[in-house]
């Protein structure tokens, strides 16, 4: 619709999640009209993060050294184990305090529908880390929502006959939602609440 580089970041900017053709062109009108140096700042924040941030080799959170400062952290216990979708998850667990285990980031969620399949996550990870047996319980953090339902009912049959506890939060949080957006108080009370799952 528009010319060289305007179309250019329009078809860039639409690439993003959530980012629709209508929201692409505003947000690339927008930059056209902001000053060089902030457009400069946000240039610089892109380069950074796509330089120094990679994925922890342990669990898959984000990380700027080869492992995430809570794979780091050894005063963390190595026998509970949190899977979650996203390393925004991680966040907000983190968030309530809960937790002092170590977490497995798988990458998203089962959803047939966007082709994804268990071997598109980072499950074999998750079960390498439980063969050496020291991990004593699995709690599974997917979203409350029909994909994370369908990945924590794959995992629980996959990991409850090793012999390992598999826990799943305790109902409360926003059904149909996303981990991230249930306030501290609910996410810690449903960690707190976390029910055993059947092998
Ligand atoms: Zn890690």
């Amino acid at each position: 619709m528009y010319e060289g580089a305007v179309q250019d970041l329009i078809d860039e900017l639409g690439r993003l999640p959530g980012v629709g053709p209508k929201s692409a062109q505003r947000i690339a009108f927008h930059l056209l009209a902001t000053d060089a140096a902030d457009v400069r700042r946000l240039v610089d924040a892109l380069t950074e993060v796509k330089a120094r941030v990679r994925f922890c080799e342990i669990c898959g959170n984000v990380a700027e050294s080869e492992t995430c400062r809570v794979c780091a952290d050894p005063r963390r216990s190595d026998e509970v184990i949190c899977v979650v979708e996203e390393p925004k998850d991680v966040v907000a667990i983190e968030r309530t305090r809960e937790f002092r285990g170590k977490y497995h980031v798988l990458g998203g969620a089962i959803n047939p529908l966007d082709n994804v399949g268990p071997d598109d996550l980072r499950i074999s990870e998750l079960m390498s880390r439980l063969a050496d047996g020291s991990v004593t319980e699995v709690i599974i953090a997917t979203d409350p929502n029909v994909e994370g339902e369908a990945t924590a009912t794959y995992l629980s049959r996959l990991i409850g006959p090793m012999g390992v506890t598999v826990s799943r939060l305790a109902s409360g949080l926003p059904v149909g939602g996303d981990l991230e957006y249930a306030d501290e108080v609910t996410l810690g009370r449903a960690f707190e609440g976390r029910r055993v799952v059947g092998a």
